[in-house]
């Protein structure tokens, strides 16, 4: 048996019960399954049985990681890349609103589309990135060189930014803490603090269950909700001061999900299925299948 990267303690309340919540297989990777649990009392979920950070690279060796692929095959892939382009764009006009300074660090800065996309508009960008096959594409296309985790941790990047982002990322994060506490001393004091994570309470989560893209186990190790991220944010000195839905995530679920239930042979239910999720979403934010977070230190 495998040690295994063990939650005794809630890291939202500190709670140590917790129940089971549901078993989702690694669809991408392994075909293991891992197990969700949730804590009794604030009802924070987590992949109970990861594996340690140590041991967790292999699980992100495939072609079909699209997080941190670069080829564009297959129609949910072809799809994808045409969406990242629609969403660089949203993330721009969304970050332009804050109206604040343009020194950025994206922490998870992938392959760099979204660097190089600010960088263009005017911004400073600085990238983390733990993939070095990722991090060697984002020097050879853009000629943006992005620093390692460690050299994050240890706290040798810069300070004062204006803006954090973490696109999808900060739900992989083992060193949460070290995380949060590297976010408050590296935001200058009125600084925003941008995460993008998916939402299980979402419709689409509900609709698909272990089959649910947003899970992503055991690559995911936090299954956050506005109310358990907002609780998290805050016990960290972090208050919410905004939140927008990302548009695209409910259809981009329901590929994801009908893909893996091997159903992905009538497109127009399944944009369906998105379109149910988008339409909640519209009338209820919190049910967004993926939301972008916006935060603040608290004063
Ligand atoms: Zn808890």
């Amino acid at each position: 048996m495998k040690e295994r990267y063990s939650i005794n303690l809630c890291p939202i309340c500190n709670h140590s019960s917790f129940k089971h919540f549901l078993n989702v297989p690694d669809w991408l990777v392994s075909k293991e399954v891992f197990e969700l649990k949730q804590c009794e009392k604030c009802q924070f979920v987590f992949t109970a049985n990861a594996p340690l950070e140590s041991e967790a690279g292999p699980y992100y060796n495939s072609e079909e990681y699209v997080e941190h692929s670069d080829t564009s095959s297959g129609l949910i892939y072809s799809i994808y890349h045409v969406a990242r382009r629609v969403m660089l764009n949203f993330k721009y006009l969304k970050i332009k609103r804050l109206r604040t300074g343009k020194k950025l660090l994206d922490v998870g800065s992938g392959s760099g589309y979204f660097m190089n996309f600010m960088k263009k508009k005017g911004y400073e960008v600085t990238g983390v990135e733990i993939s070095e096959k990722a991090a060697n594409l984002c020097e050879n296309n853009f000629g943006i060189k992005a620093h390692s985790p460690t050299e994050f941790v240890q706290g040798k990047l810069d300070t004062n930014y204006n803006i954090i982002s973490l696109w999808h990322v900060f739900e992989h994060v083992y060193d949460y803490d070290t995380y949060f506490e590297l976010f408050s001393k590296s935001l200058d004091e009125k600084g925003y603090l941008i995460l993008a994570l998916p939402n299980n309470d979402s419709p689409d989560a509900k609709m698909y269950q272990e089959f649910w893209g947003g899970y992503d186990t055991p690559r995911h190790i936090w299954h956050f909700t506005p109310k358990t991220i907002e609780l998290f944010a805050d016990k960290r000195g972090f208050k919410i001061v905004k939140k927008h839905r990302m548009p695209l995530d409910p259809f981009f679920n329901a590929m994801i999900g009908d893909s893996y239930k091997e159903k992905f042979t009538f497109l127009p239910i399944t944009f369906l299925k998105g379109l149910y999720s988008y339409i909640v979403s519209l009338l209820n934010i919190e049910k967004s299948s993926s939301i972008i977070y916006i935060f603040q230190k608290k004063t």
